[in-house]
């Protein structure tokens, strides 16, 4: 169901290392799933960024359930800092009223800094500890989720991250699949998605994403009562709205605290 790249295919016989970035979602899950076949499990690793206790609960015990029926090693990257400790420091260091306390999609810090960079320094890591100078991160990014994702290019490779003697990819194995797809993948498979979805979550990772739908954020304000009321209790201290519309959480749900 999923296009592999000459490129990829020579990344597989000549031994690099699959890292899958797993958030505990629907899309990681189909993500792994479909590499089932395509990779051997001795070149695969799990890495999950935990967001600690800004993550839906069992995100990563989702991951770590998937990783653990492939057979594969699980790696959790936790960042220096928690999201609200990002937060509280921007508030305290933005030089004017015009900078938001909040990460933004434009500036996604929270991306930046409690994601990628940990994930980073764990495969880096690995790649050390392995002897190896070839890695694919695979991420379960579709075209289908905003305009943005879909002019992602499929495969990269990372300037950032190769230097002599290290050849970093970047793939987005399921770029074009359709979001029933995903679904179909996860049961074809007889696995089931994180438990958010059947509460008619659409994305999961942050409870309250700076992009997240009204839907989910709504969801999130019912199921975790005590961390909405964190961040609405944030937005009215700073005088700074958490998400990117720039409507207050509690206009946006619907829900008061
Ligand atoms: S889920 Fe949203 S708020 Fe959380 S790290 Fe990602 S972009 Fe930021």
């Amino acid at each position: 169901m999923i296009y592999v790249p000459n490129t990829i295919r020579e990344m597989i016989v000549g031994g690099a290392l699959f890292v899958l970035n797993d958030s505990g979602g629907k899309d990681s899950q189909a993500m792994r799933i479909a590499l089932r076949e395509i990779v051997p499990a001795a070149q695969k690793i799990v890495i999950h960024a935990s967001l600690g206790d800004v993550e839906w609960p069992g995100a990563l015990e989702h991951a770590q359930a998937g990783a653990e029926r492939d057979g594969l090693p699980f790696v959790v990257a936790r960042a220096v800092k928690t999201f609200f400790e990002m937060v509280e420091h921007r508030f305290r260091v933005r030089p004017g009223p015009n900078s938001p306390c909040w990460p933004s999609a434009s500036n996604r810090q929270c991306t930046s800094d409690l994601k990628r960079g940990p994930i980073e320094r764990e495969v880096r890591r690995v790649l050390r500890e392995r002897g190896l100078k070839r890695v694919v991160t695979c991420m379960g990014i579709r075209a289908e989720e905003s305009s943005g994702r879909a002019k992602q290019q499929p495969l990269r490779r990372s300037s950032r991250n190769s230097r002599a003697g290290r050849d970093w990819w970047e793939w987005l194995p399921i770029h074009t699949l359709t979001r029933s797809q995903v679904f179909a993948m996860i049961s074809h498979a007889n696995e089931a998605p994180h438990a958010a979805y059947a509460l008619g979550n659409d994305r999961l990772s942050c409870m309250f994403c700076i992009m997240g739908s009204r839907n989910d954020l709504a969801n999130a304000a019912r199921q975790n009562p005590d961390l909405y009321r964190r961040y609405v209790d944030v937005e009215k201290r700073t005088g700074y709205t958490m998400h990117q519309s720039r409507i207050p959480l509690e206009v946006l749900t619907g829900v008061s605290t």
